[in-house]
This record gives C-alpha cells, sequence and structure tokens, in this order.
C-alpha cells in the first residue's frame, strides 16, 4: 500500500485541535470511526480534491451530497462571483428566492408553497413545529436510522454521525423533548400499522427518509411509502419526506416522484444550494399558511433565502436538470455500481451494493440491508479497510459505512473506471 505523505495535514489537524472540540465543525470529518487523522483540503476541482500536501483524491463525498456538478463548477462559480458583486446579503425580498422556488416547484409540485432555511437541520426543525402546529398534536413517528439533522426531538436512533460514533441518544437533550419521538423500523410495515392503531390520534407527523441515505443507503418497498401515505391519511397526521439528500439525487423529482407518493411536507437542502448553505421545507398550501406572518406557527432566519446561496443553488439546478444531464449520470452511476461489484464477486468478497439515482451505497455482508439494524450487522472492520486503502490510492470515499456515495456530473466514466482498477486490485489482494 502507498503511504501518504501527510506532514502539512497533520501540522494542521494539531492546530485544528486545539481550538475545535475533536479538530472539526462537523463530527464525521474527524476520521475517527476510520482510525486515522482527517487530510486537510487545499482544493477541489471536478471529481477530484486535493489535501495540502498535495495528493489527490476522487472525491465520492461531494460535500455529503450538494455538489452534483463537481467541485468548483464553473457556472456555480460565475454565479456566485457576479451575485457577491451586487451584495452578500439583504436581508430583505429579492428575486432570486423566487425563481429558485419556483424551479424547484416545477420538480416538486406537492410544494405548493416553500420557505427557504440555512441547513437541512433547519428545515428539520421547522418542519416538526409546523406539523405540530398545524394538527394540534405533539408525537412524531421517525424511523431508526434516519436523520433528520441535529434537531433535539430527532436525535433519537437517528443514523449518520449518530450511528459512526456509536451513541445511543444524545446527551444534553431533556428527557422531556423525545417524550414524544416515536421510533420504528425503516421497511417495517406492520410496525408503523401497529404504531398508528394504538396512537394514531395523538400522532402530528410521520417523518422518514423515503430512500435513506444516513444508515447507508437503504431503499424502501414501495408498500412501505404507500402504507405510510394511507395511514397519516387515514390518521390525520403529517406525512414529512425528508429529501434532504435525495431531493435531485435519487431523481430529478426526488423520491416522491420516483416512487409516485405525495407527502403533505417536504423537506430539502444541500443540491438546492450548489454547495452554498441552504435549506428549504414545504408542501400543502393550507399546512404552510400556518406559518407567520400568515398564521400562527413562528419561524424566521437572518440569512434565509441568502442571495449567494440562491443564485449558486439556481445555477447548479439549471445545469443539473438540462435535458439528459440527469439520465446520464445516474446511468454512469448504476454501471459503476454493477463493476463495483463484480470486482467483489470476482474475488470472493461478501458486498451488498445499491443504487438510487446518483446515489450508491454498500456494505461488506452476505446479506441484503433492508433497516437500519441490518446495517448494524454488516462487517464494520471490513469497511475500516477498504476505506483505508482506497484513500491510499487516492479514492476517497465516506469514512463511514453509515453514509451514502455521490456521483457527480464530473465523474466521467475515465475516472470511474480508473477507480474500478483501484477497488478490482484491493479485493483482489491477499489482505483483504
Ligand atoms: N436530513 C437529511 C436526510 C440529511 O442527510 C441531513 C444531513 O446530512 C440533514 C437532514 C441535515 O442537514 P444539514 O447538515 O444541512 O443540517
Amino acid at each position: 500500500m502507498n503511504q501518504l505523505s501527510d506532514i502539512k495535514s497533520r501540522a494542521l489537524f494539531e492546530r485544528a485541535q486545539k481550538i475545535f472540540p475533536g479538530g472539526v465543525n462537523s463530527p464525521v470529518r474527524a476520521f475517527g470511526s476510520v482510525k486515522r487523522t482527517p487530510f486537510m483540503v487545499s482544493h477541489g476541482s471536478g471529481p477530484y480534491l486535493w489535501d495540502v500536501d498535495g495528493n489527490r483524491y476522487v472525491d465520492f463525498i461531494n460535500s455529503w451530497g450538494p455538489l452534483v456538478l463537481g467541485h468548483a463548477n464553473e457556472r456555480v462559480v460565475a454565479a456566485i462571483a457576479e451575485q457577491s458583486a451586487r451584495g452578500t446579503s439583504f436581508g430583505a425580498c429579492c428575486g432570486l428566492e423566487t425563481d429558485l422556488a419556483e424551479l424547484i416547484q416545477t420538480f416538486f409540485p406537492s410544494m405548493e408553497m416553500l420557505r427557504f432555511v440555512n441547513s437541512g437541520t433547519e428545515a428539520g426543525m421547522s418542519v416538526i413545529r409546523l406539523a405540530r402546529g398545524f394538527t394540534g398534536r405533539n408525537k412524531i413517528v421517525k424511523c431508526n436510522g434516519c436523520y433528520h439533522g441535529h434537531v433535539d426531538s430527532l436525535l433519537a436512533k437517528a443514523g449518520s454521525g449518530v450511528a459512526t460514533l456509536g451513541i445511543p441518544g444524545c446527551a444534553g437533550v431533556p428527557e422531556a423533548f423525545v417524550r414524544d419521538t416515536i421510533v420504528t423500523r425503516f421497511n417495517s410495515v406492520s410496525e408503523v400499522e401497529a404504531l398508528f392503531a394504538q396512537q394514531g390520534e395523538t400522532i402530528a407527523a410521520f417523518i422518514l427518509e423515503p430512500v435513506c441515505g444516513n444508515a447507508g443507503l437503504i431503499k424502501p418497498d414501495a408498500e412501505y411509502l404507500q402504507a405510510a401515505r394511507a395511514l397519516c391519511t387515514q390518521h390525520g397526521a403529517v406525512l414529512i419526506f425528508d429529501e434532504v439528500m435525495t431531493g435531485f439525487r435519487v431523481d430529478l423529482t426526488g423520491a416522491q416522484g420516483l416512487y409516485g407518493i405525495i407527502p403533505d411536507l417536504t423537506m430539502l437542502g444541500k443540491v438546492i444550494g450548489g454547495g452554498l448553505p441552504v435549506g428549504a421545507f414545504g408542501g400543502r398550501r393550507d399546512i404552510m399558511q400556518c406559518l407567520a406572518p400568515l398564521g400562527p406557527v413562528y419561524q424566521a432566519g437572518t440569512l434565509s433565502g441568502n442571495p449567494l446561496a440562491m443564485a449558486a443553488g439556481l445555477a447548479t439546478l439549471q445545469a443539473w436538470t438540462e435535458s439528459g444531464v440527469f439520465d446520464s449520470v445516474a446511468s454512469r452511476t448504476a454501471d459503476f455500481i454493477a463493476q463495483f461489484q463484480k470486482t467483489a464477486d470476482t474475488a470472493g468478497v461478501s458486498l451488498q451494493t445499491e443504487v438510487c439515482g446518483t446515489m450508491f451505497g454498500f456494505f461488506f455482508s452476505s446479506k441484503p440491508v433492508r433497516c437500519y439494524e441490518d446495517a448494524c450487522n454488516t462487517n464494520g472492520e471490513k469497511f475500516i479497510q477498504f476505506f483505508n486503502s482506497a484513500l491510499e490510492r487516492g479514492v476517497y470515499f465516506a469514512p463511514s459505512a453509515f453514509e451514502a456515495g455521490f456521483i457527480s456530473l464530473a465523474h466521467d466514466e475515465a475516472v470511474l473506471n480508473a477507480v474500478i482498477d483501484i477497488t478490482g486490485e484491493i479485493f483482489s489482494s491477499t489482505t483483504f
């Protein structure tokens, strides 16, 4: 295995550790679960990241999903530069917000009205308050392994970094805040039916990632989403699809378009900000009209609808939704994952792969993974070995088995074929 030079990264990370808890501003970046010091990024371009020691990596994280066009895409960079010369924040109404909202709405018609916020977490916090305000009920049903941002009441069994770090719940979240959060197994129709049968009258909302991307990548059974829709309608609860990760990723119309299920409220983020901080939530007009200033549910933000973020989001979505672009990246993703699976099969490595649009996931396991509980029973040690072997060869997968992978327009066939050669080499080595 090559030994990457990491002198500058180590020095910078030492400085960072003195000032940031764990050296990071978001926990998974610390690389703790893959047992190595993180590299420090110098810059990105197209499908690649470079670290401060000059090592280049094919990046399958793409800032955890947003960068559908790759790093430093020239259209996005130009849009940000142009807007920044006109002002970076107004705290007042600006047509760019409506331009982006209308474009989003053409792909997510269920969002009859929407509102921009600054992160997926804020979108999660806001939809929960809104659903409670609208229904006058308190209970929220969520799925084990689904992550909706670090919102107090939604951190129960939250997947993503919470799963990566093995944190069962979260210190600092008062018992009272999670008393009304009910956790159910993803893909289990019988469990959620039983829950609604017992407590339906008190449930404000059922929130889920319709395709789960925070416990690795786990697709739903179509019947599961149909059951979620039917139960919410029957019991007067709000069905919330968290499409922060899946929006414009699994399909241009999100998981709701892909599976043909219309939620009452939708959360978006990541792609719609083109790499700048954005979130959004929206849905049925009668529910959204409960928000201030029209209704009694308060929600606000100094930087919400920030013009730089709106410009980056617009440039990204305009390029990403051009005819044929999404389909070609999705088909490249499917081919890549088929090849990846083949290299494992050829080497006799037990690997489960999944692909949905331009997202992918993999587990070292001989059994299919249908829910978070299954994901916890896969081979974590093999994952760590694979992650480190790939990184040493210049390929950067997410540093946790509980995260999805992302492919961008910039990941062309040549880049992906080179990665397949590398993964084949890793799987067939005698030490793997
Ligand atoms: N919802 C989902 C499905 C996510 O994947 C994430 C973040 O990864 C969030 C919400 C929270 O978004 P943010 O990190 O922008 O707060």
